[in-house]
């Protein structure tokens, strides 16, 4: 049975390369029916960010992506596993103790010299280390990229396997859980290709049958370069404060290092899980494209039902809105909108008063503006005041446009007018009519 996991570190926001290693993990072994594993890997107890533990927990749900086991490497930890394994590698000559002082917390773990001076030493406490024999070559076929990549362990530091304080490090931790929960196949970031040979000698020295592994490629910025926390939103949360649904993020990183044998698109998570095999996997990086992020929201805004919409909008529309005014505005703006937080840019004058750039306005506007005033006032067609005053179509609705919402673009005027009411457009109109 395949067994995966996502093992993120509960050190911030979630990003969307975090949430496509789960996806991806997620759908290679439910494809299968097989177990998707959640294992928080918090053994750096220092880069811990409070609340993201259950941050992680709760996005992964919102996204439809349960799990089978759920795993703290913490709580391990304090159970003594990782020592226990740790001991035993130093007992079989594969790992040493070193009690020399970091010179500062992070350099543990992280010796300048790839042979540690201590190697030697048969000391016999302080962090334990990995004894990296020399001379030979690790490798495995990365199942992803679909090649055999090797290194030459001359290449490979003695590397920290336990802390000093009794904790592991990665490295160590993430092999006995992976060997621990029986986990067929690794999928993780590009990132940690570097860690990849340590792992690969835990393994051997430990006796373990090493998983499936696989690096996935990196997501790039259009700009250039990899996608960047510090540059706009990457974060899950991020992007679902802008606007963006569940569905369509979950659609648009699907096919982010991933295609279906036809051209298909559109997947919801059951349709992608179906469709996945590992044989898709892209080995160009992907490039992060807003605008495909914007069509795909689009695309599902427009599958929603107007009930559904409305839940949706909740954390996007003005507040105190009418809840009967937001149900009329729906209709209008869905098709015409990108991200549900373009509710207020769209529809946000129906609920409170913009200012006006006068300069917007065309030439003709004072007498468009009143000659519309007097229609509405007298319910009667605008339409038939552009024929009889011989106006031009574009321009007089524009001004009326911009005099109403103060904006160029809005949903179509006649509705927008019957949800403001011929009172409240008639005190907009008058501002510039007098
Ligand atoms: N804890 C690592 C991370 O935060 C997981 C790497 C792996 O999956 O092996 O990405």
């Amino acid at each position: 049975m395949i067994r995966t996991r996502f093992a993120p570190s509960p050190t911030g926001a979630l990003h969307i390369g975090g949430l496509r290693t789960a996806l991806y993990s997620f759908a290679l072994a439910k494809h299968d029916k097989g177990e998707f594993i959640l294992r928080i890997e918090d053994t750096d107890i220092k880069r811990e960010v409070e609340g993201s533990k259950e941050r992680i927990k709760e996005i992964l749900k919102l996204f439809g992506m349960d799990w089978d086991g759920y795993f703290v490497q913490s709580d391990r930890a304090r159970e003594g596993i990782y020592k226990k394994a740790a001991e035993a590698l130093v007992e079989a000559g594969h790992a040493f103790y070193c009690d020399c002082k970091p010179r500062n917390a992070k350099e543990e773990g992280y010796s300048k010299e790839l042979r540690d001076p201590c190697r030697d030493a048969k000391k016999k406490e302080g962090a334990i280390k990995l004894m990296v024999p020399d001379g030979e070559h690790v490798g495995f076929r990365d199942f992803v990229l679909d090649k055999e990549v090797t290194w030459e362990t001359s290449t490979v530091a003695d590397t920290t396997l336990l802390k000093s304080d009794g904790f592991p490090t990665y490295h160590l931790a993430v092999v006995v859980d992976d060997h621990d929960m029986d986990i067929t196949h690794v999928l993780r970031g590009h990132d940690w290709m570097p860690s990849t040979p340590v792992h690969l000698l835990v393994y051997k020295c430990l006796g373990y049958e090493k998983p499936e592994i696989g690096h996935l490629t990196d997501i790039l910025d259009p700009e250039g370069g990899k996608l960047s926390k510090r540059k706009g939103s990457t974060s899950v949360d991020g992007l679902l404060k802008e606007g963006y649904l569940p569905e369509a993020v979950l659609n648009f990183i699907m096919l982010l290092g991933w295609a279906p044998k036809d051209n298909r698109e559109l997947f919801s998570l059951e349709e992608f899980v179906k469709a996945f095999d590992h044989k898709g996997f892209q080995k160009s990086n992907p490039v992060f494209n807003k605008e495909k992020l914007d069509w795909f929201n689009g695309e599902y805004i427009r599958q929603k039902s107007d009930p559904e919409l409305l839940e949706a909008f909740k954390p996007f529309i003005p507040e105190g809105a009418d809840a009967e005014k937001v149900k009329k505005v729906i209709p209008l703006i869905k098709d015409r909108i990108k991200t549900l937080a373009d509710f207020k840019t769209m529809a946000g004058f129906l609920f409170e008063v913009k200012t006006v750039d006068p300069t917007q306005f065309g030439e003709n506007h004072k007498i468009h503006l009143q000659k519309a005033a007097q229609a509405i006032a007298g319910s009667s067609d605008l339409m038939k005041v552009v024929e009889e005053n011989k106006f031009k179509t574009g321009d007089f609705f524009m001004d009326l446009r911009i005099a109403i919402a103060g904006s160029r673009v809005t949903p179509p005027i006649t509705d927008s007018i019957a949800i403001l009411g011929k009172e409240e457009t008639l005190a907009r109109l008058k501002k510039f009519t007098d």
